[in-house]
């Protein structure tokens, strides 16, 4: 991990100033992405810092990075694709998301969010997170270490929850946890590598799932470690 004070890399010129990152949001846009508050969030984010150093004049390239210990951060464009599907003509109100993985799109969801809990089963993980996000001070985001496939009860019930690992289904506690009117969006693994977004929204008379993008992404797995 890097040995610069996180105060001075966010600060950082160059490749991974605010014009990188404004020249990403434009390219967000290109591609397709409307609502602005998922734009402004991730025009506030610097998400260099939640790489490794070495990645970090890779950081805004429409690429997945890795993050240690197996996991990747989303491209770009697929942090902003699940944002703008969770809060698309609603807020996102109490949010859940499963797999905080680098920490990155927590930041994003603190941003439009009321309040964020993030969760992720992976120790190490959990701990970089925590250490990459600190220098935000991001009061409305609690970080959790443990599995998300059973949600997380003692915070629940949830307006808004987001999966960021692929599943075969739905998981049923997740259902469960979320609030009348609220929304899970989530990659749902059909066969062995093809993978959908799905949007599940809680309604008075039950669930309405829609099944969107193709996408790619890690698999949800059970227990800690
Ligand atoms: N949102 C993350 C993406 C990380 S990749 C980011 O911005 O970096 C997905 C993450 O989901 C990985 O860190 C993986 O360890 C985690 N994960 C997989 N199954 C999980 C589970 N059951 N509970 C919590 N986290 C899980």
């Amino acid at each position: 991990m890097s040995v610069v004070p996180a105060a001075r890399r966010m600060n950082g010129s160059g490749l991974t100033s605010e014009r990188t990152r404004a020249r990403m949001i434009e390219r967000l846009r290109a591609e397709g992405i409307v609502e602005a508050r998922v734009l402004a969030a991730m025009a506030a984010v610097p998400r260099h810092i939640f790489v490794d150093e070495a990645l970090a004049h890779r950081a805004y390239e429409e690429t997945a990075l890795p993050i240690g210990a197996g996991q990747f951060i989303s491209r770009p464009y697929a942090v902003a694709r699940v944002l703008e599907l969770l809060v698309a003509g609603r807020e996102a109100g109490r949010v859940l998301e499963v797999g905080t993985g680098c920490g990155y799109q927590a930041a994003v969801l603190a941003q439009l969010a009321a309040e964020v809990y993030s969760i992720e089963r992976i120790r190490e993980l959990a701990e970089r997170a925590r250490a990459n996000l600190r220098p935000l001070r991001l009061a409305n985001l609690r970080l959790v270490y443990g599995d998300g496939a059973n949600g997380l009860a003692a915070a629940a019930p949830f307006d808004s929850i987001v999966v960021a690992a692929a599943a075969p289904q739905v998981p049923q506690a997740l259902l469960a946890q979320l609030a009348p009117g609220g929304r899970l969006v989530l990659p749902l693994a059909s066969g062995r590598s093809a993978q959908r977004l799905a949007l599940i929204e809680r309604r008075r008379n039950g669930f309405v799932e829609k099944a969107l993008d193709p996408v790619r992404f890690v698999p949800l797995k059970a227990g800690t470690r």
